[in-house]
């Protein structure tokens, strides 16, 4: 039975971007027999706009029939002030928590041809390939108790829970491990262990959990540590599994070590490989219809789903070579452009890049 897409442009330069990775599937499609049924739906402000909610029911019971939803971006200006449950984004909450999205992962990969584009020295991050997991529907970001509470005397005292079961834990690391096989099978879960009774939880589960794994080669570290070593000496990890506020914070600062945000993807999996593939970036508006956005985020955002939800190893490394092929000749959009390389608008980015696939096939 062949896979079903589902795509989701979204708002500001969600629908630019979205149309270049169009182009290469297009590519997949014909030249490659990709073979993968295809729906578009709406999302986000659009949505809103059209239908009244940032996630329409028509538009979820696609993404629950899809074995993939590739989405441009939510967001804007212009839906800032209404309530909070139909703003834009809580399309995209929705989305993760409808179709158990529980496992993120954020590449960050420097391509030596950008490593001017980083604020490290490039001798630091040049070649850089790490893959952060994040764990997206659990820990203080849904625990609960949670809220703001008066106490005696009318001072005011905010509480959230950090809670985890060893369920919720297993499964991530798990999945971190699957990961890890498919690299170089270097796994690091960082915790505070240290400190939170969580974490204590959190080091003995995936330490159970690595076992078995025998290729596996598990190491811990303290996440203050982490974020030190992040950016003293990026290149020692490979897969990083952590929980969802330490790789909220962790993935970021990984992202910028790249410098280029219009050039990092992400995938957001169930247990079952079904995921959700999204530039990291947002709708960018203050760029928008001015065909200057970046489609690479979005292309490798592909790349991902090729790898990890259409089980299609060798296409996503011939969409991966064409990117570099074009950074190689270099075409850059104006966020990554530097002396000396060739200016091009988004659409010429998307292109390029599905011309140089098409001369993979013959
Ligand atoms: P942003 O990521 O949209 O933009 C930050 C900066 O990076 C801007 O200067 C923008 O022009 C630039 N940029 C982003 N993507 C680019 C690309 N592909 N090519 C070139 N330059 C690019 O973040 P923001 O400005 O904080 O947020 C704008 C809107 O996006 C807000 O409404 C926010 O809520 C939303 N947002 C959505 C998502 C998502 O859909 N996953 C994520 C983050 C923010």
């Amino acid at each position: 039975m062949s896979k079903k897409l589902l795509i989701l442009p979204g708002d500001g330069i969600g629908p630019e971007i979205v149309a270049e990775a169009v182009k290469v599937i297009s590519v997949l499609q014909i030249d490659f027999g990709l073979g993968v049924e295809i729906e578009q739906a709406m999302v986000g402000g659009k949505a809103y706009d059209a239908q009244g909610h940032p996630l329409p029911e028509t538009t979820l019971q696609l993404a629950r029939q899809s074995d993939a939803v590739l989405l441009g971006a939510v967001g804007g200006p212009q839906y800032e002030s209404l309530p909070r449950e139909l703003r834009p984004e809580r399309g995209l909450l929705g989305l993760r928590s409808e179709m158990g999205l529980f496992s993120n992962l954020r590449p960050a990969i420097l391509y030596p041809q950008l490593a001017d584009s980083s604020t490290l020295k490039p001798e630091i991050v040049s070649g850089l390939d790490i893959m952060i997991v994040r764990e997206l529907t659990g820990g203080i970001y849904f625990g609960r108790p949670r809220g703001i509470r008066e106490l005696e005397g009318g001072e005011r005292e905010g509480f959230n829970t950090l809670v985890y079961r060893e369920s919720e834990i297993e499964r991530i690391v798990r999945s971190a491990c699957d990961i890890a096989m498919k690299r170089s099978a270097r796994l690091c879960s960082v915790d505070k262990a240290n400190v939170l009774e969580v974490s204590e939880l959190w080091r003995e589960v995936a330490s159970r959990v690595a076992k078995d794994y025998p290729g596996v080669e598990m190491s811990h570290m303290y996440v203050d540590n982490a974020a030190m070593q992040l950016v003293r000496a990026p290149k020692q990890f490979d897969v990083v599994v952590t929980s969802n506020m330490f790789g909220d914070i962790l993935s970021d600062a990984a992202a910028m070590l790249t410098g280029s945000i219009g050039m990092l993807p992400s995938a957001s999996l169930d247990a079952g490989g079904k995921g959700m593939y999204e530039p990291i970036h947002g709708s960018a508006p203050d760029i928008a219809d001015k065909g200057i956005a970046n489609p690479l985020a979005t292309i490798l955002s592909v790349v991902m789903m090729l790898r990890y939800s259409l089980q299609r190893p060798e296409l996503a490394q011939r969409l991966e070579q064409s990117v570099e092929y074009v950074l190689d000749e270099g075409l850059r959009t104006p966020d990554i452009h530097t002396k000396g390389t060739e200016r091009v608008s988004t659409s010429q980015m998307g292109d390029a890049v599905a011309m140089r696939l098409q001369s993979l096939a013959n």
